[in-house]
């Protein structure tokens, strides 16, 4: 069961009638407004949670139809219950952010990051799309449109400045920062990064709904903590590309939960996105070792547990 919210954040959360569907790490939040008989939901989750993630919109909406769905980027964890969510509601309107456009129409499965990552979507259509500047109706209020690139260079936050409450996707969280994917690829990032919590700062937030992790108050904290992770990974961008991989790779396990080990680590020296966040393209050799140490570092800290069954040597997640 998910903690009991404090009352302000609960409070804040009633005036913006919303929800907050906290998930894990596989399927990013979902934020469900539900306002004058409709029903808009704020990114999806991930496609093998898409039954999950259909039954929890259910409850929340308790009877009123879903009419609208935003993502805020459209990375496999945000956009993966897109499809069955349309299915289920024949006629929902979906809105992604505008620099994604050319991506999906029509569906470009290499510029959309899933087959460079190894991960899952099913092909949806957009009807509408986010740019800086914009405003939407999110349960009857009015929200901000900002540009949030970093993480991703198209991704979008959603702000509403009377309760000035901030819906960041991957853009901050409590704790941790998101991988800053166009560095894996040799292309700035950080700077970007940087800007968008510049950005979050001048809005001051009172309330941040996250992509993942609970809703939170304590923004100058956030702030803070990501603006110093922000920092060693440009003081030693390494350390950013085997976290990246690390991070990668724990949510390729998330999914699968347990592998032969040579299959995971063949996986990984053969999933583009690690071999550029390694940086062994075109060097096989050096991959098969890369993805070795990734694996064998995992399984040193206790991410991932060894197995043994029928003589052949598997790995696990060690979360249960
Ligand atoms: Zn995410």
């Amino acid at each position: 069961m998910p903690p009991t919210l404090a009352p302000d954040i609960a409070a804040t959360l009633g005036q913006l009638q919303a929800q907050v569907l906290v998930r894990g790490w596989l399927s990013a939040n979902n934020i469900v407004f539900r306002h004058a008989g409709a029903g808009q939901l704020v990114d999806s989750g991930y496609i093998s949670h898409a039954d999950q993630t259909l039954a929890l919109v259910d409850r929340a909406l308790a009877g009123t139809p879903l009419v609208g769905l935003l993502n805020t980027h459209l990375h496999s964890d945000h956009c993966g219950g897109n499809a069955a969510l349309s299915q289920r509601w024949p006629g929902l309107r979906i809105t992604v952010p505008a620099a994604s456009r050319s991506k999906l129409l029509p569906w470009d499965d290499d510029q959309l990051s899933y087959r460079e990552t190894g991960q899952r979507c099913a092909p949806f259509t957009p009807q509408a799309f986010l740019e800086d500047g914009d405003t939407v109706q999110l349960g009857g209020r009015r929200w901000q449109v900002h540009a949030a690139p970093g993480h991703d260079p198209d991704a979008v936050l959603l702000f509403e400045p009377d309760t000035a409450t901030l819906i960041s996707g991957d853009a901050l969280w409590q704790q941790r920062l998101a991988i800053i994917f166009p560095e894996l690829a040799d292309e700035p990032g950080f700077d970007a990064a940087a800007q968008v919590l510049d950005r979050i700062e001048r809005l001051q937030p009172r309330l941040v709904l996250p992509g993942h992790g609970e809703p939170f108050t304590d923004v100058a904290a956030a702030l803070a903590a990501s603006r110093q992770r922000l920092a060693a990974f440009i003081a030693a961008p390494q350390k950013h590309r085997a976290h990246a991989a690390r991070a990668l790779l724990v949510y390729h396990m998330l999914e699968h939960r347990r592998r032969p080990r040579q299959a995971l680590v063949d996986w990984v020296a053969s999933t583009p996105i690690f071999l550029k966040a390694l940086q062994c393209v075109g060097d096989a050799v050096k991959a098969q070792q890369a993805a070795e140490t990734t694996v064998a570092r995992l399984l040193a800290d206790g991410v991932l547990l060894p197995l043994r069954e029928d003589g052949v040597d598997l790995v696990q997640m060690a979360d249960g």
